[in-house]
């Protein structure tokens, strides 16, 4: 289908140097807890529902977690974060996402990477979101029939992904909206959909208590609640 085909281009783009680069060499060198595992090290595709109601836009994976494990949020705690709220709202059948093989699903959701490459200290340069934008912007496009929610986790994702939707045809104001932990943006294009902030769940979010398991829960409930109005 055209999802299968959008992943298939995404999985061998080359189009940011500097993110192949590290990629690359982080799958080589390899952590010393995950010596014996493969690595990924190539883009990371969406993941979930072919039809969701629900999309998560995050900011890029993690060099030991989506890079490893060639699923995004998976095998790093940022994605322990996220899926345990994930399945405490109801949409996803697991706790944890721990590897691709583990049984996890996404239900109602689908989840991608505003960039699809693991880049140095998880800090895409805004050419590098720009020059990955137009995978995010074709995956809005197939998605959006039933897209309902799009929640972004973070500025650098709400910025992706308010562009991508612009893209794809969305009347998305200029300038674009302010970032914030619960801001509702209402738009209107192929479709009516709301984008929903979340602080992203990230160590420097969670261990200083920025974001709380109930602040995730609540987003999560509120995506749950406009996906079903
Ligand atoms: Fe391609 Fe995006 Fe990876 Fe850049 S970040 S190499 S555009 S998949």
């Amino acid at each position: 289908d055209d999802l299968t085909e959008l992943d298939a281009r995404v999985s061998v783009c080359r189009a940011c140097p500097r993110l192949v680069d590290w990629r690359e060499e982080v799958a080589l060198r390899k952590r010393a807890s995950f010596a014996d595992q493969p690595y990924w090290g190539r883009p990371i595709a969406g993941w979930g529902s072919p039809d969701p109601s629900v999309l998560i836009v995050g900011l890029a994976p993690a060099a030991n977690g989506g890079n490893r494990t060639g699923r995004v949020f998976t095998g790093d705690s940022s994605g322990d974060w996220l899926f345990a709220s994930l399945h405490r709202t109801g949409l996803a059948r697991q706790a944890t996402s721990v590897h691709a093989g583990d049984g996890q699903a996404l239900l109602g959701a689908r989840m991608v990477a505003a960039v699809r490459c693991a880049p140095p200290d998880n800090k895409p340069t805004p050419a590098e979101r720009d020059t990955c934008g137009p995978w995010i912007q074709q995956e809005i496009r197939l998605v959006a029939p039933t897209v309902r929610v799009v929640v972004c986790l973070g500025s650098f994702g709400w910025a992706a992904a308010l562009k991508a939707l612009r893209g794809a045809g969305y009347a998305v104001p200029r300038p674009l909206p302010k970032f914030g932990h619960g801001t509702e943006i209402p738009l209107s294009g192929p479709g009516h959909l709301t984008v929903l902030g979340c602080y992203h769940p990230s160590q420097q979010n969670t261990f200083t208590g920025r974001l709380t398991h109930d602040m995730l829960d609540a987003v999560f409930t509120r995506a749950q609640e406009l996906a079903s109005a």
